[in-house]
């Protein structure tokens, strides 16, 4: 029998921490979440790869590396509230709820959400309402958020994620052109932006109003 927690044990020493992440709250809590769980059937016994994998609908669950870089830079304590664009398989939305108070998560596409919604409710997880629609605009009913994340890769900060977000506030997005961005950091405090930019990244398009537009043909 697969030792899962094995597997995941590897994945956060020797893809994650060994490159410099420390976040010891973000390590253990991507010990204990079962990311085979999140790709489709039959993958499971890469899940644990340093890779992305595709989940169907031409989407990607993003590489252990990436999604720890992001969940550091997102800085959280266990109080916030969280709006993330592009829930996908739900990884990154189930790490999310185990270390902030409440999850809110877009998703456009309403098979990944489904998806999504049941094997997080598999494992338990309460704290997380999932909406299908263009994220682009946010999710005004709940807003402000304490923190944003986007997982899909945008040509620029979308004005209505940065209205929704509190002051104090850290939002967390891929900017760039279509297939390779950067992942940018930007901070509210006191009614200043500041913004920097933490490397390279490559995820599929924040496909919406204020993102991409669908590819035709
Ligand atoms: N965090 C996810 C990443 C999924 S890939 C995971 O690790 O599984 C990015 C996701 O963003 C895709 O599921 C895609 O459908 C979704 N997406 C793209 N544009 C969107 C938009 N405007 N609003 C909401 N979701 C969007």
């Amino acid at each position: 029998m697969t030792d899962w927690k094995a597997l995941r044990k590897n994945m956060v020493d020797l893809q994650i921490a060994a490159r410099g992440v420390n976040d010891t709250r973000v390590l253990d809590t991507m010990r204990e979440v079962p990311r085979h769980l999140f790709v489709g059937r039959g993958m499971e016994a890469s899940a644990y790869g340093d890779h992305a994998l595709p989940i169907g609908e031409e989407q990607t669950i993003s590489q252990p590396y990436m999604v720890a870089i992001m969940t550091v830079a997102l800085r959280l304590t266990g109080e916030e509230k969280i709006l993330e664009i592009g829930t996908g398989s739900g990884y990154q939305t189930a790490l999310l709820s185990r270390l902030a108070d409440r999850v809110f998560s877009v998703e456009r596409i309403e098979t990944l959400a489904t998806r999504a919604r049941e094997t997080l409710d598999t494992l338990g997880l309460t704290n997380i309402s999932i909406l299908v629609g263009d994220g682009t605009i946010g999710w005004k009913e709940f807003a402000p958020y304490d923190r944003i994340l986007v997982t899909a890769g945008s040509p620029a900060v979308p004005t209505s994620l940065l209205e929704q977000l509190a002051d104090p506030g850290i939002l967390v997005i891929p900017v760039g052109p279509r297939t390779m961005q950067q992942l940018r950091i930007v901070e509210k405090r006191d009614g200043v932006i500041e913004e920097h930019d933490e490397g390279g990244c490559a995820f599929v398009p924040l496909v919406g109003k204020d993102g991409w537009e669908l590819p035709t043909g």
